[in-house]
């Protein structure tokens, strides 16, 4: 191991390119905090390997070999549905600035979610997980759900649509923060590996109000942070299912 950086050489380089070196850089940037779950955190990701793999949701390796996973499992439940959509749940009401990563309540923000689908009497499956973006303008940490649906008719659409921004009108804070937003699909599986990338991200101050900022890496404190939180969980906390099982031969529907 070299002094001044440390390397996990349990992984070959080549054969994962990116994951490796957000591997190192993590090892690296928990190497200089000075808390004691970073720490161990630290030296789990130092030792994982092909013949042990840490399996942490910290882990770029880890989770990019899971992801194939979870890609290949929402591929064969839905590709064969049509009309998918993709869309995107924020609880604007619960946010705060004075509420840590650590205290942020996964399982509330996926039952709202499930709430709203069952009270607009949706009936069709919906799969996918929750992320964790930290809103630098607003000083908050802004969970909120991705999810792909099979064909889920207009009118229940519009009634969840209506319940959800009902809630959140007095919430919030400008025109733009949209509650619920449902796009149309083109890559299901492209789709598929963003919802389950597992890389919480910065979204930066807008200079200007007309151009969309692009998501950067989480300031130093933030990052060891979000480390620390998301190493605490597992998929099955992250994701998100609605007339959904997953068991280990993949997802099935609920009739
Ligand atoms: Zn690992």
């Amino acid at each position: 191991m070299r002094k001044d950086r440390y390397f996990n050489e349990n992984w070959d380089e080549l054969s994962h390119k990116i994951s490796w070196r957000e591997l190192m850089l993590r090892i690296n940037v928990l190497r200089h905090s000075k808390n004691i779950e970073a720490t161990h955190l630290m030296h789990r990701l130092l030792n994982c390997s092909p013949d042990e793999r840490c399996g942490s949701l910290a882990c770029p390796i880890c989770i990019s070999i899971d992801r194939k996973k979870f890609t290949k499992s929402v591929m064969e439940l839905l590709s064969k549905s049509p009309n998918k959509s993709f869309i995107t749940y924020v609880p604007y009401p619960i946010l705060s600035s004075d509420i840590r990563i650590y205290d942020i309540n996964i399982k509330y923000v996926k039952d709202k979610f499930r709430c709203y689908l069952k009270n607009s009497n949706i009936t069709s499956c919906v799969v996918g997980c929750v992320e964790i973006d930290y809103d630098f303008e607003t000083k908050r940490w802004v969970p909120h759900i991705h999810v792909i649906s099979e064909d889920i008719p207009i009118s229940n659409l519009k009634d969840m649509r209506k319940k959800i921004n009902t809630k959140h009108l007095s919430a919030r804070l400008e025109a733009k923060a949209i509650p619920l937003n449902i796009k149309g699909i083109y890559c299901l599986k492209g789709l598929c590996n963003y919802i389950y990338k597992f890389m919480w991200q910065n979204k930066p101050k807008k200079s200007n109000r007309n151009y969309k900022v692009k998501k950067n890496r989480l300031s130093y404190d933030l990052f060891i942070d979000h480390l620390v939180f998301i190493d605490r969980l597992t998929m099955r906390d992250l994701e998100f299912r609605f007339r959904v099982r997953r068991n280990k031969d993949g997802l099935t529907k609920i009739p």
